[in-house]
C-alpha cells in the first residue's frame, strides 16, 4: 500500500478533480488553488522530483504541457502563466511525488509572489563563468 497521495490519487482511492489523463500521466485540480485554474500535472510512475524522472517520462510530460496551457490560456484569458516545479523541502517540495504546477496569472495582486533577488556574490561575470565551467563539466561526464 502506497503512503503517497499523489499515487492514491492516480489509483483513484483518494477523489480528485481530474482534466487530463493518457497512460502516462494525470493532470488534476491543486486543492488549494494559488490562482483560479491551478492545475498539476504528475507521471503516473512515482518518482519523487526532477532527479529520479527518465528522459523518455520527462519527454512525454513536457509534451503535455503546451496541451494543458493552451486549454487554461483559451479559456481564462490569463495575463500570463507560471509553470512551477519544487524538488526537496528546502525548495518549497510538500508531497514527495513529481508535480509541475500550472499557476495562471491575472494581475500583480492575484496572489502569488515569486521574487527572483539577485545574489551579488554570484553575479559577476567571472563567478558566472566559473559555476557555468563547473556544470558543463559535469554534463560532460
Ligand atoms: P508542492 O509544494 O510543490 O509540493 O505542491 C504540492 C501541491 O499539492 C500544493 O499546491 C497542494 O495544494 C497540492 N495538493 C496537496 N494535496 C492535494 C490533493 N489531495 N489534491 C490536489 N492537490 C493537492
Ligand atoms: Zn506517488
Amino acid at each position: 500500500m502506497t503512503e503517497c497521495i499523489f499515487c492514491k490519487i492516480i489509483e483513484g482511492t483518494i477523489p480528485s478533480v481530474k482534466i487530463y489523463e493518457d497512460e502516462n500521466v494525470f493532470a488534476f485540480m491543486d486543492i488549494m488553488p494559488v490562482t483560479k485554474g491551478h492545475v498539476l500535472l504528475i507521471p503516473k510512475t512515482h518518482r519523487e522530483n526532477v532527479y529520479d524522472l527518465t528522459e523518455e517520462e520527462a519527454a512525454h510530460l513536457f509534451s503535455v504541457a503546451p496541451k494543458i496551457a493552451n486549454a487554461l490560456k483559451d479559456e481564462f484569458k490569463p495575463a500570463g502563466l507560471n509553470l512551477l516545479q519544487n524538488n526537496g523541502a528546502p525548495a518549497g517540495q510538500a508531497v514527495f511525488h513529481f508535480h509541475l504546477h500550472f499557476i495562471p496569472r491575472y494581475d500583480e495582486t492575484d496572489g502569488f509572489r515569486p521574487t527572483f533577488e539577485t545574489k551579488e556574490s554570484e553575479s559577476s561575470t567571472e563567478r558566472i563563468q566559473e559555476i557555468a565551467a563547473q556544470i558543463r563539466a559535469k554534463l560532460e561526464n
